[in-house]
């Protein structure tokens, strides 16, 4: 579509944008209302660039430095009209701003839509922005002139899947006054279903509940005749007032506006710092995952204020990555307000700011984990997977983390704490035993537990890719070393058998003696030299015949498949094959060897156990047709066949 001055082009909408238009469009969405709350937290935002642009350039607040908000109803032409005086929209932003689904966070939405009501509820969580007016308005007009541009650009839609872009035309001489001032001005045409909105106490009403706590005043013009524009918000940033005078929900909806979230925050952290540095912090933690916590960017969201100004919601240096779950926002006293993004880096402020903000965060978690373990327990598995990754990266706050670290056993469902663990370990028990893997149910069904369970060993089971990193670079916690149990050898015979574990005779099952054992190992070495690195009798299998484990010193097992999956890392090295002596089957084996001396059908009984254990740990199989084959032969001799 080309663009031309004088004419209008017509534009068809992003196929998404389309699709979610008509979802907001046929909503009988009961709270129909946030409309509002998305079109002036627009307009706040596009205040704030404005006066952060203009701290480079003050020529772009020209004669026109007050920043504000005003909602105009005119009851007559069924209209609504919010228009700020911030940054604006020229040509090319208004097409890539409205025309396309610019903000992650409304793809995620659409990538959860699966066409049912329960749709509705996610557009309360996710807050769809801009489009959000289709849901009260059947034609949405938006003018808008970027500062420092001289033309003025309007877009136009019905919301049914096109839109128009058209330059407003020059204003003549006398009419200059009209002439588009700075900024946007969003006309709502309203549904005849959304009348109800026309009505001034309605809107101040709305104003009140979900923008009270944007710092620019609001103003709002009734229909009413001779009606004046009266401010409807405190317009005051919320962090400023002292914390008796918030209301929960008034933090909530200052939350949801800064934070682009829409759950309620799980932990509220406000306090004024004063002394060396003066800040004041709003913290919040959700109390549910944002859908963009693993993007590879690994951003932090906390926005940074200079003396009340907004400055960037992109500071590298505010905080951790690993604390890239925390929204809300600090507001620095030593900064100048003329400060540039890259006078930001390596900002000594910044790094002071840093350091107590994240002591200040810990601490809070600190007390709501002894103060209310199940609250702290929903926190742990939104969040608990980055935390591990601060006890991977911080050397400064690694011990603070793994006392906050919580993690699941095979004794039980609910989480537990390290120390927990330790005071529970057995008599005799010297290391702290656990699994890695995708999941808690595939994990807790690995026979390398096997004997840990005989014995009423605890195994934590650990489920976030990122346990392969901190384990290993923790090493040891209160002097015990973790030891994974796919991994180098196992001794548990210092540890005396559990007498809860009854029912389980397997375990005290007679072995094969040591002579068959030897020969059947070196049947094993044989037929797989190049499978395996090495066959060995097993310490921790009862029930199963056979595992997979990692040599002492090789990669573990869930690591070298991650790295294979992530990123296409060749097969690592190679495994060790363990045997329990103690299973009928390799009891069985072991006698036909001693007696027999090995025969192909032997060999093939030993291929079929390599490639069940390797079933056993969610792998492919190299040769699957060999071992489907093999298989069907056993089964054929099973079931009395010639074989
Ligand atoms: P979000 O606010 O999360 O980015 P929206 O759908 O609400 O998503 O808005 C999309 C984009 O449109 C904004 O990021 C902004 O660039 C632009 N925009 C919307 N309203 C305005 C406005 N009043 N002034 C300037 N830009 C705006
Ligand atoms: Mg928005």
């Amino acid at each position: 579509m080309t663009k031309t001055s004088a004419t209008t082009e017509t534009r068809p909408f992003e196929a998404e944008v389309g699709r979610l238009l008509k979802i907001v469009a046929n909503s009988l969405y009961s709270d129909r209302e946030i409309f509002l709350r998305e079109l002036l937290s627009n307009a706040s935002d596009a205040c704030d660039r404005l006066r952060y642009a203009s701290l480079t350039d003050a020529g772009l607040l020209a004669d026109d430095p007050d920043l504000k908000v005003t909602v105009v109803i005119d009851k007559k032409a069924k209209t609504i009209t919010i228009t700020d005086n911030g940054i604006g929209m020229d040509h090319d932003e208004l097409v890539s701003e409205l025309g396309t689904i610019a903000r992650s966070g409304t793809s995620a939405f659409m990538d959860k839509l699966e066409g049912d009501d329960k749709d509705m509820a996610l557009i309360g969580q996710f807050g769809v922005g801009f489009y959000s007016a289709f849901m009260v308005a059947d034609k949405v007009a938006v003018t808008s002139r970027k500062a420092g541009d001289s033309q003025a650009w309007r877009w136009e839609s019905d919301g049914e899947g096109s839109y128009t872009v058209a330059p407003v035309e020059e204003q003549s001489e006398e009419q200059s006054e009209d002439a588009v001032a700075r900024g946007t001005a969003v006309i709502l045409h309203m549904r005849k279903d959304a009348k109800e909105f026309l009505e001034t106490q309605r809107l101040a009403h709305i104003i009140k509940t979900y923008s009270d706590h944007i710092a620019l005043p609001i103003q709002l013009r009734g229909p009413e005749k001779d009606a004046k524009s009266e401010t409807v918000n405190a317009a005051q940033a919320l962090w400023t007032r002292a914390k008796k005078d918030i209301s929960p929900e008034q933090y909530t909806e200052f939350y949801h506006h800064s934070g682009h979230l829409f759950d309620a925050p799980w932990l509220t952290i406000h306090n004024r710092v004063e002394g060396k540095i003066e800040y004041t912090n709003l913290l919040f933690v959700p109390s549910t995952k944002p859908f963009d916590l693993f993007q590879p960017d690994r951003k932090t969201h906390v926005k940074l204020y200079v003396k009340r100004v907004f400055i960037t919601d992109d500071c590298e240096g505010l905080l951790p990555a690993w604390l890239r779950f925390m929204r809300g926002i600090v507001d620095s006293e030593d900064m100048p307000l003329n400060i540039s993004r890259e006078m930001l880096q390596n900002n000594p402020v910044v790094a002071k700011i840093r350091g107590a903000l994240i002591k200040r965060i810990l601490g809070e978690l600190e007390k709501k984990a002894k103060k209310d373990p199940e609250a702290y327990a929903v926190f742990w598995d939104n969040f608990g997977a980055l935390m591990k990754e601060g006890i991977y990266e911080s050397d400064e706050y690694r011990e603070r983390l793994l006392e906050l670290c919580r993690v699941r056993g095979t004794a039980g469902e609910s989480l537990l704490a390290l120390g927990d663990y330790v005071e529970r370990m057995k008599d005799g028990q010297d290391a702290i035993y656990y699994i890695t893997g995708d999941s808690l149910e595939g994990v807790s069904r690995s026979p390398q537990l096997e004997a840990f369970r005989a014995k009423g060993v605890e195994v934590l089971l650990l489920c976030d890719p990122v346990d392969e990193f901190w384990l290993p670079q923790v090493a040891t916690y209160r002097d015990k070393p973790f030891k994974s149990v796919t991994q180098g050898g196992i001794d548990l015979s210092a540890i005396a058998r559990d007498e809860k574990t009854d029912g389980d005779e397997s375990a005290d099952a007679e072995a094969a003696p040591d002579d068959e054992m030897d020969k059947l190992i070196a049947l094993f070495k044989l037929t797989l030299e190049d499978e395996v690195k090495d066959v060995r009798v097993s310490s921790r299998l009862t029930d199963s015949p056979c595992c997979l484990i990692a040599d002492e010193g090789d990669m573990d097992m869930h690591l070298a498949r991650l790295m294979k999956q992530h990123q296409g890392f060749a097969a690592g090295a190679k495994r060790v094959f363990e045997v329990n002596p103690k299973h009928p089957l390799v009891k069985t084996l072991a006698q036909r060897i001693a007696k027999d001396g090995a025969g192909d059908d032997l060999a093939d009984a030993v291929w079929l156990l390599l490639d069940q254990a390797r079933i056993v740990e969610g792998e492919q199989l190299p040769d699957q047709a060999a071992f489907a084959k093999r298989l069907s032969k056993f089964i054929e001799m099973g079931l009395g066949g010639s074989g």
